[in-house]
């Protein structure tokens, strides 16, 4: 299948990277991940707004002018425009000889491509999770390649026979290793202040909004591990995990969290957040 690669489209095979290039050697680069409904974007200037967020905190210089009209391409290419699908995009800071500082005018490098994604029947799904440290970076608002951290853990997890990790800070639950967190307590929903700690989500936005419209009153703050006892529901959202319900949670080899039914309030949302993706 064909890729957008520094300002041309070719087939996969036939994009080649220097062995110099900064994403490739110091992980010196950003991605983003934008949803297509049946061919049609969701948020997509959200996508863009925070690829330029990122790339001006780590110093890219990078036109993202034409990538709106790219994105639509790159999923009418590759024969996308009826189906569910998302784009992937990458900047990396460009081709230098290796330093720790980054050196000034090189040219970033660039790739994007559509691939299919399913996207329909996650509110009949229910992920078992790992509960783990937190050992990534304090800049996790950074949508970085540089992914060691979130790969050491979501491995753990994979290699368990379970579907994500949720990460622990200083007794605090932060984020999943790919998405955002939200508790249900008492009818109101918690969810980690934007920050240094987390990845500022679209979905996570999104469900934010409809909290609003259905009257679920939010609080934007770190939940303790402590008061996991006290919780009623627990759901994950991301761009393709949309809103996934949490069944059980395990740290250590042992049941923290067990909640076999998907909760109503979990259900009210994932309702309301598929009547906001279809039919765009
Ligand atoms: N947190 C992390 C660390 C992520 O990698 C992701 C997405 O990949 C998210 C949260 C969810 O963000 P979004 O809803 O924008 O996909």
């Amino acid at each position: 299948s064909e890729v957008y690669f520094n300002g041309e489209w070719m087939p996969y095979d036939q994009a080649k990277i220097s062995v110099f290039d900064r994403g490739f050697m110091l992980g010196d680069g950003l991605y983003e991940v934008t949803p297509f409904y049946e061919g049609k974007p969701f948020r997509l200037e959200d996508h863009l707004a925070r690829l330029e967020y990122c790339l001006n905190e780590i110093m890219i210089d990078f036109d993202t002018s034409s990538l709106k009209a790219l994105k639509l391409e790159a999923v009418s290419r590759a024969g996308l425009s009826q189906k569910d699908a998302a784009v992937y995009m990458q900047v990396s800071r460009g081709v230098a000889p290796r330093t720790h500082y980054f050196p000034e005018d090189v040219k970033p490098t660039f790739l994007m491509y559509a691939f299919p994604v399913k996207l329909e029947g996650f509110q009949h799904k229910q992920w078992r999770v790992l509960v783990s440290e937190d050992l990534r970076w304090h800049r996790c608002d950074i949508k970085s390649t540089s992914l060691l951290a979130n790969i050491k853990s979501n491995s753990e997890s994979h290699r368990l026979g379970l579907d994500e990790n949720l990460l622990t800070r200083d007794g605090y639950f932060t984020e999943g290793s790919h998405s955002t967190i939200f508790f249900i307590r008492n009818g109101i929903a918690y969810t980690h202040p934007e920050g240094p700690q987390i990845l500022s989500g679209i979905t996570r936005k999104v469900v934010i909004e409809l909290c609003r419209e259905l009257n679920i009153p939010v609080k934007e703050q770190a939940f303790p591990v402590s008061e996991l006892e006290s919780v009623d529901e627990v759901f994950l959202t991301g761009t393709t995990t949309q809103v996934m319900a949490v069944s059980e949670m395990i740290s250590e080899g042992k049941t923290i969290y067990a909640q076999p039914e998907i909760g109503p309030v979990t259900r009210k949302l994932q309702e309301a957040f598929v009547a906001k993706t279809r039919n765009l």
